[in-house]
């Protein structure tokens, strides 16, 4: 069983590289995102209290979120092994995890960053922008969340970095050899 944390910002390819990870390795996908977006989809409780904070493109307080998560793994108990995508954003979260995982007599045995600059991020988004007709305030929330990541998600990173705990992988070029470079990381 392998547990693997991906981090990358908005178009990185997170979400192409989580897809080719999971039929590889039989990963239960755990995204924080879907799992708000489901919750604000369903009106439930949970998407009241955030609707508001997602549509900013802000992030969801710690508490609401770490406790959605812990929920989360408690309905997967027979898991393979878990793909964390969107989470953690912060050092709290971090931290929480790894509780989690102790707990459960288990651990995060990877954490692999995508590596692509904000500059080369904003380049990406704006070539796409002019393939697909985007409507102005999603294009708003995409800025806030590119924001959002090299402003608070990026200072995650020293957290496993300074545990020895960080691969950081090349998140530019082909497809096939981003995911290449993933697996490496995980078949060491
Ligand atoms: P994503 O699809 O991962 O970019 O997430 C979409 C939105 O959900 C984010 O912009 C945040 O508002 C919220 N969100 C997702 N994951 C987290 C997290 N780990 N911490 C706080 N907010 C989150």
């Amino acid at each position: 069983m392998i547990n693997l944390v991906l981090f990358g910002p908005p178009g990185a390819g997170k979400g192409t590289q989580s897809e080719k990870l999971i039929q590889k390795y039989g990963f239960v996908h755990i995204s924080t995102g879907d799992l708000f977006r489901w919750h604000t989809k369903n009106d439930t409780a949970l998407g009241k209290r955030v609707k508001e904070i997602m549509n900013s493109g802000a992030l969801v307080p710690d508490e609401i979120t770490i406790a959605m998560l812990k929920e989360e793994l408690d309905k997967n108990p027979q898991a393979k092994g878990f793909l964390f995508d969107g989470f953690p954003r912060t050092v709290p979260q971090a931290e929480a995890l790894d509780k989690f995982m102790k707990d459960n007599g288990s651990a995060i045995h990877h954490i692999v960053a995508l590596d692509v600059s904000e500059d080369e991020v904003r380049a990406r988004i704006a070539k796409r922008r002019t393939i697909e007709n985007r409507v102005d305030d999603e294009e708003e929330k995409l800025n806030k969340r590119i924001t959002e990541y090299f402003s608070k998600t990026i200072h995650v990173l020293p957290y496993y970095k300074n545990q020895g705990r960080l691969d950081t992988v090349q998140g530019i070029g082909v497809i096939e050899d981003i995911f290449k470079n993933i697996c490496a990381v995980l078949d060491k």
